[in-house]
C-alpha cells in the first residue's frame, strides 16, 4: 500500500438532510474486508460535489453493514470522489473530477508528475482518489466492479449508464431500472470508462434528482442489491432485499429496458439553448416535435424516440440526446455475435474497412457506409473513438465477456 501512507487525511462535514444531523466524510466512507476469493466492489459517491446523495446513501448502508457482520465474500469500499466541491456543494471547484480520467492523466497522477503551478483541487482529488483505488488493485486478486453513484438536474426515474461490454450487462440487467448505452462517446474521460478498459465491471447509477430524498432512498436500495449482486453478500444476508428490488422497480415505473443513444444537441459557448418547458428524462417524443430553442432557432426532434437528460439548469455544453429502445432481439443477436466472434467480417461491409490491418479498430466512411453499419459495430461491442471529416474510428473494447486474468493498472 505505497502511496496510503502520503494520502493527505482530508474531513469535510456534510448535512445528511434526511436525519437531520451532520456527518463526517472522508476519502474513505468505508473498507469492509472479507473472505480473499471475492470480489472487490467499489462505490464512488460524490465524484460530482453537488450530488450528495450517494455520499449520504454510502455512509447509511455501510454503516448497517459493518453493524451486521455479515460473511463477507471479498471486499467492499466506499470512496469520496471530489471532497473540497462537495463541501461546497458546487459540481467542481475548477476541472469536471469526473472528465479527467485519459490514462496520461492517469499516469501522471500515479507518478504524482505535476509542477506546482498545476496543482489545482481537481488534481489533488484525482491524485488521492486514483491513489486509493490504484493501492486496492495492486492488493487484491479479485475481480473490480465500480459503482458510480450519481444525480441529475431533471427530474428523473432512476437509470444506469454503462459501456456495452457482456459484463456490464450481465450486471445490470438484474437491476430492476432502464440502462442507457453509448453516453461515453459523447462524455470525455470519465472515471468508468478507465476502468472499463482496465477489465472492470463499471456502471454509473443515476438516483434521481439532485439533493432529494427520494435519491437517497434509490442509490440506498442500489447499494443493497449491488452488494447482492456482486456476489460480495447473499441475498438471505441482506435486510429487506425484496423491498429495495421492489423499491427501485416501482420508482423506475417498472421500466428495464434498454435504450441507445441517437443524438446529441451540443451548446457551443456563447449560443443561448433554452429546452421547451416540462420535458422530464424519458419522455417519449414524436418526430418534428419542437424540442427547445438555440439562438432564436426551434429544434425539432428527428425522429421519434425519448428525450434524454435535457438541460434544465444554467451550466452545461449538452442541451439534450435523444435515445431510443433497443430491442431485445438485437440484444441476443449482439451476443451470440460476439461470442461467435463474428466482428471478424464487419470488413466485408460497405464503406468500413480495418484499420493497420486489425479487427480491433475499424474506420468506417460517411460517404460510402451503409445507414446501419454504426448500429452494427455498436451491436459488436465498438465505441466511436474518433470523428475526422467522413472518417470514424471505431475501437473493440479489449474486456467484453471477462476482465484480465491477472491484473495491472
Ligand atoms: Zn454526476
Amino acid at each position: 500500500m505505497k502511496n496510503s501512507k502520503t494520502l493527505k487525511q482530508k474531513t469535510i462535514t456534510l448535512f445528511d438532510f434526511t436525519e437531520g444531523h451532520s456527518v463526517q466524510i472522508s476519502r474513505v466512507i468505508a473498507e469492509i474486508k472479507g473472505r480473499p476469493d471475492g470480489p472487490n466492489l467499489v462505490f464512488i459517491g460524490g465524484m460530482h460535489g453537488n450530488e450528495p446523495t450517494g455520499v449520504l446513501a454510502l455512509k447509511h448502508v455501510m454503516r448497517h453493514v459493518e453493524r451486521l457482520q455479515p460473511m463477507l465474500r471479498g471486499n467492499v469500499y466506499a470512496l469520496a470522489g471530489n471532497l473540497t466541491a462537495l463541501e461546497r456543494g458546487e459540481r467542481f471547484i475548477e476541472n469536471d473530477l469526473n472528465r479527467v480520467w485519459h490514462a496520461d492523466n492517469v499516469e501522471r497522477a500515479r507518478k504524482r508528475d505535476y509542477q506546482p503551478a498545476e496543482i489545482i483541487n481537481e488534481v489533488e482529488e484525482q491524485i488521492e482518489l486514483w491513489g486509493k483505488i490504484d493501492d486496492l488493485m495492486q492488493a487484491c486478486s479479485g475481480p473490480f466492479i465500480f459503482v458510480d453513484l450519481h444525480t441529475t438536474s431533471v427530474k428523473s426515474v432512476p437509470f444506469i449508464t454503462m459501456s456495452d461490454t457482456i459484463m456490464n450487462r450481465k450486471f445490470a440487467r438484474k437491476v430492476p431500472v432502464p440502462t442507457v448505452l453509448g453516453i461515453e462517446e459523447y462524455l470525455s474521460e470519465p472515471l468508468l470508462s478507465y476502468v472499463n478498459e482496465l477489465g472492470c465491471v463499471s456502471l454509473a447509477f443515476e438516483g434521481g434528482q439532485h439533493s432529494e430524498t427520494e435519491s437517497v432512498q434509490n442509490h440506498e436500495a442500489l447499494i443493497w442489491l449491488a452488494l447482492a449482486y456482486s456476489g460480495a453478500m447473499k441475498r438471505i444476508e441482506i435486510p429487506n432485499f425484496r423491498k429495495h428490488f421492489e423499491h427501485l422497480r416501482k420508482r423506475a415505473l417498472n421500466n428495464d429496458s434498454v435504450y441507445e443513444i441517437r443524438s446529441r444537441q451540443g451548446i457551443d459557448p456563447g449560443q443561448l439553448f433554452q429546452m421547451m418547458p416540462g420535458f422530464v428524462n424519458f419522455q417519449k417524443i414524436k418526430r418534428d416535435e419542437p424540442l427547445a430553442r438555440l439562438d432564436g432557432k426551434t429544434l425539432h426532434a428527428k425522429e421519434k424516440g425519448m428525450i434524454f437528460m435535457p438541460l434544465y439548469q444554467a451550466k452545461g455544453s449538452d442541451g439534450f440526446f435523444t435515445i431510443r429502445k433497443i430491442k431485445r432481439f438485437w440484444l441476443t443477436v449482439s451476443y451470440v455475435f460476439r461470442r461467435l466472434k463474428l466482428y471478424r467480417i464487419l470488413r466485408y461491409l460497405p464503406g468500413v474497412r480495418p484499420y493497420m490491418k486489425s479487427d480491433e479498430t475499424m474506420v468506417v466512411d460517411k460517404a460510402t457506409a451503409k445507414w446501419y453499419s454504426t448500429e452494427i459495430l455498436h451491436l459488436m461491442g465498438y465505441r466511436r473513438k474518433k470523428r475526422q471529416g467522413d472518417l470514424t474510428l471505431f475501437m473493440r473494447r479489449k474486456f467484453d465477456f471477462k476482465g484480465p486474468r491477472k491484473r495491472k493498472p
